[in-house]
């Protein structure tokens, strides 16, 4: 594709309005580099809230954002969870607790509005980073720069681009990455309660039959819940009244806060899953959601994605102090080798789980019971899931 005006020239184009997107053109300008973020405006009706666990905090708190959203996020200082499946083989109830790690807390909870607000503001504060409030439409990957066409008529070359735009990605398309992709029979019921009992800082995960029903602190006596459910199941939900949707999640807490009402509009998200085929193209890197999605249990996605720029910018940082090429093939393949485990044992580990929990087969069942009753009683083991949980490879670090 062919443009009558020349193009702006950056050192790296970050695409996607996302909270990966946003985050990554922060660490990634902060490296001294001329960036270019091309990005529709941030979602202001995402009602979801991210638990991120405290390397994410560090990496927040490193590009200078945390300080605005600390006051809206509320500390994780013990992770429950309740077999509520009522099978034959049910597990014993496990709880986490951060002081077994010498930690202050896991990590926070954040309302995604209030996150992808700050974010905003930030980027558009961020001296060295031009925001271009568009999308692309297409994009091409040469030898030496990748060029990018957005929809208002602005051509882009950058000799990296990052691609944050999401699970249906413009630019993972255009340079001919694969993705492999699957579905789940299940539907996320997403809204915050308030109850009438405080919630001490503890998130509790029923695991019912349907899916994980979670419940994570917000500030006051609030949570947010996560209601993975059947289509049928979710369908039902949100046919509910105010009053009978109150009533039946009460229920299915087992009245551990006491009684509830509704703080925001439910909202619901399909379970899929994608990873892509590869991690990098010719100038090109993906981050986020780009190249891998996985349903929301234990909180782990946007985990793995700051760990996705985290990695990213550590390249692009030591190449550029080396006076080298930030988007050459050899330092791109190096990202996607530091990233290839990580996000391979995430995503089989969250489906193993969701798939444990649907299954009906006996002995599946009873090897999640007997695992859950092991990481109860078994304090090593305990430890060792809940470093893993946090971030891969620190389980055998006897300090943090
Ligand atoms: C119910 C639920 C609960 C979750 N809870 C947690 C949790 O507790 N902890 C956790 O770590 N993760 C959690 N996640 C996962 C987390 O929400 C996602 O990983 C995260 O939102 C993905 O962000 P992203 O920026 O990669 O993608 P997205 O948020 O999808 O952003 C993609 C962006 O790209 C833009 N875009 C698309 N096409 C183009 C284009 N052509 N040009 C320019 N821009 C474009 C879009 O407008 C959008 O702004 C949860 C997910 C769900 C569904």
């Amino acid at each position: 594709m062919s443009s009558s005006h020349s193009p702006e020239k950056f050192d790296i184009a970050i695409v996607g309005g996302g909270p990966s997107g946003r985050i990554a053109a922060l660490a990634l300008v902060q490296q001294g580099l001329s960036c270019v973020l091309i990005a529709p405006s941030a979602n202001r009706e995402d009602g979801r809230t991210t638990a991120l666990w405290q390397r994410s905090i560090d990496l927040l708190r490193d590009i200078g954002v945390w300080s605005a959203i600390e006051g809206s996020a509320e500390a994780l200082k013990k992770m429950r969870m309740i077999d509520s499946t009522g099978r034959l083989f049910r597990a014993p109830e496990v709880v986490f607790d951060c002081s077994e790690l010498g930690l202050e807390e896991f990590g926070f909870n954040i309302l995604n509005s209030e996150l992808n607000v700050v974010l905003e503001k930030a980027c558009a504060a961020q001296s060295g980073l031009e925001v271009i409030s568009d999308t692309v439409k297409t994009a091409e990957f040469g030898d030496e720069r990748a060029t990018l066409f957005t929809s208002g008529g602005r051509t882009i070359s950058a000799r990296l681009a990052v691609a944050a735009d999401g699970r249906r990605s413009t630019l993972r398309e255009a340079a001919g990455i694969e993705v492999k992709r699957w579905s789940y029979p299940q539907v996320a019921v997403v809204l915050n309660l308030e109850h009438r009992l405080p919630h001490q800082q503890i998130s509790t995960e029923f695991h019912a039959a349907t899916g994980p029903f979670t419940l994570v602190p917000l500030p006051g006596r609030q949570s947010s819940l996560v209601c993975v459910e059947t289509a049928e199941g979710a369908a039902n939900l949100l046919a509910m009244t105010q009053e009978e949707l109150e009533a039946e999640l009460e229920r299915r807490a087992h009245s551990i806060l006491g009684s509830f009402k509704l703080a925001s509009k439910p909202q619901s998200f399909p379970l899929a899953g994608l990873t892509a085929t590869s991690l990098v193209g010719p100038r090109l890197a993906l981050v986020g959601e780009t190249a891998h999605v996985f349903p929301p249990i234990g909180a782990q996605g946007l985990n793995l994605s700051l760990r996705d720029i985290r990695d990213l910018t550590t390249v692009v940082a030591a190449a550029t102090r080396s006076h080298a090429d930030i988007g050459a093939a050899a330092l791109l393949a190096s990202y996607e080798k530091k990233r290839f485990s990580d996000i391979r044992s995430r995503t089989n580990a969250v489906d193993v789980l969701n798939r444990s929990l649907l299954t009906e087969f006996l002995p599946v069942q009873a090897a999640r019971s007997a695992g859950m009753y092991l990481t109860g009683k078994v304090g090593p083991l305990r430890r060792i899931l809940m470093r893993e949980g946090l971030a891969p490879g620190t389980a055998f670090q006897l300090h943090r």
